[in-house]
């Protein structure tokens, strides 16, 4: 595309996630003379205090069961000893290495990084923290979203899954405040590393959005593990008490003293004082940028992806958007619009759940007529250690096509074997096609092609 050489980039992005971070990359690729402006660190939630760090914290937590399993296969292990100051700091650490190389990355693509706060002054014009005025013909904004805290008394003494990575100490017992995928992920965290763990919930329903039978499987075996989850229950406030410890009160059920209290209650778009109304940017009613297929705000010039979007709040989504976004204004090619059908997802809880295309109620009020294949299984690992806790793989058919329209999982290694199943749920293969396929065994996996 033609360089307008009146403004001083063809791009400028707010925001040094992974969408920003895509786009801005793939903009400069193209030609573009692209800047980016992060007052933070760049990477972002995913890299800096969200699914990277979170998923070396799963990783360090399930070693607390595989010690234990390791007796029953010969494993003699004297009294092992958990450290999570060194666990953190390897963590935080190798954070600040995936820092580095994002940041790498923008610069062998020429893109001019402002560590600081960018907001727009006019519709072209972006005003940076130290006074700086620039201009761009096209600006992506990719803010992202922080984690939402309840206005409650005492709100100031809980902490949020950025804090989490940079505890002092593993708390005692912890309260978690929401039921969805951060609670359930650092649930399962806080448990292995011996914290006595309440999930408290505003409705009845954790991982809202997940098919039931694989969230009550999750509710169930986190039940027997020893975690306590209180339903109905609206978070009122908390209040610290001389010995440091927090007195909270909800709706319906007794107060609870911990020693920590997560907020994990849904995220909000960081859309506040960026000057997007200067521009005529429009928001939804959930308080989130409005963009239509294209990630194009209300403003011609102005485009929006990620989290600030409220789209589905996956990095890899945030990926796309800010690649399609990229070859789409600087490419040379046809517009690219991402495709939201069927993306495959994740909850690293402990056992992980993992789900593609459509629950079994969305199925049916969809397609009416559908075929529901179960596979409730003990892995074979846990049945050596006497573990009881089963797996649960779920596949639904269109009864009349028998195209697969939803598999949803639960048991160790689900996100791993998910993402190659998604291919072919998005490709929009049939049951007869699995059942083609021959198995590997002995694995879990296989028994998504033997499903009767
Ligand atoms: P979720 O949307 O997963 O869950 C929010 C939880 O908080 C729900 O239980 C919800 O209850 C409750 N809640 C929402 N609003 C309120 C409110 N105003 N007051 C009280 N409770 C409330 O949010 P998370 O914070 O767990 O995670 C944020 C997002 O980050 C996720 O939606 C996901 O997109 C992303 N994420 C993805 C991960 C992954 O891919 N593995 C990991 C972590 C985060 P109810 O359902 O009853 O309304």
């Amino acid at each position: 595309m033609a360089i307008t050489p009146s403004y001083d980039f063809d791009l400028f992005t707010i925001g040094a996630g992974s969408g920003g971070v895509r786009a801005s990359r793939v903009a400069a690729a193209h030609g573009a003379r692209v800047a980016v402006a992060e007052e933070y660190r760049v990477g972002g939630t995913c890299v800096i205090r969200g699914c990277v760090p979170k998923k070396m914290l799963v990783y360090g937590a399930h070693f607390a069961e595989d010690l234990e399993d390791a007796a029953a296969f010969g494993w003699t292990i004297d009294q092992p000893r958990f450290d999570w100051t060194v666990l953190r700091d390897n963590v935080l650490n190798d954070v600040t290495r995936l820092e580095g190389l994002y940041t790498q990355t923008l610069d062998n693509n020429g893109v001019t990084i402002f560590a600081e706060r960018a907001v727009l002054t006019a519709p072209h014009e972006i005003t940076l923290a130290s006074g700086q005025t620039v201009t761009a013909r096209h600006i992506l904004i990719a803010t992202g979203a922080r984690p939402r805290i309840p206005d409650c008394p005492g709100a100031e003494h809980g902490i949020t899954s950025n804090e989490a990575f940079h505890l002092d100490a593993i708390p005692r017992r912890v309260l978690i405040a929401g039921g969805g995928y951060i609670a359930n992920e650092f649930a399962g965290i806080f448990h292995q590393f011996g914290s006595k763990v309440t999930i408290v919930n505003r409705s009845d329903v954790i991982l809202r959005g997940y098919d039931e039978s694989v969230r009550d499987r999750l509710l169930q075996i986190s039940m027997t593990k020893g975690i306590d989850f209180r339903f109905h229950a609206e978070f009122r406030g908390m209040e610290k008490q001389a010995d440091g410890s927090l007195r909270v009160a909800m709706t319906g059920h007794d107060e609870i003293e911990v020693d920590c209290v997560l907020f994990a209650a849904g995220r909000v778009p960081n859309v506040e004082g960026l000057g997007l109304d200067t521009a005529g940017v429009e928001m939804t009613a959930h308080g989130a940028i409005k963009v239509d297929r294209f990630s194009k705000t209300s403003a011609e010039h102005i485009y929006a992806v990620g989290d600030v979007t409220d789209r589905v709040q996956l990095t890899p989504v945030a990926i796309r958007e800010g690649q399609a976004f990229a070859d789409t204004v600087f490419g040379s090619g046809d517009p690219v619009a991402v495709d939201h059908q069927n993306v495959p997802s994740a909850v690293f809880s402990h056992p992980p759940i993992a789900a593609v295309g459509l629950t079994e109620g969305e199925a049916r009020n969809q397609f009416g007529a559908v075929k529901v294949y179960l596979s409730d299984f003990r892995p074979m690992k846990n049945v050596l250690t006497g573990r009881s806790e089963r797996s649960l793989y779920k596949m639904i058919c269109d009864e009349a096509s028998g195209r697969i329209l939803g598999i949803h999982m639960i048991g160790p290694e689900a996100p791993e074997i998910m993402q190659a199943a998604a291919v072919a749920v998005k490709a929009g293969l049939t049951k007869a096609e699995f059942d083609a396929t021959v198995a590997i065994h002995p694995t879990m996996a296989e028994e998504l092609v033997l499903l009767r």
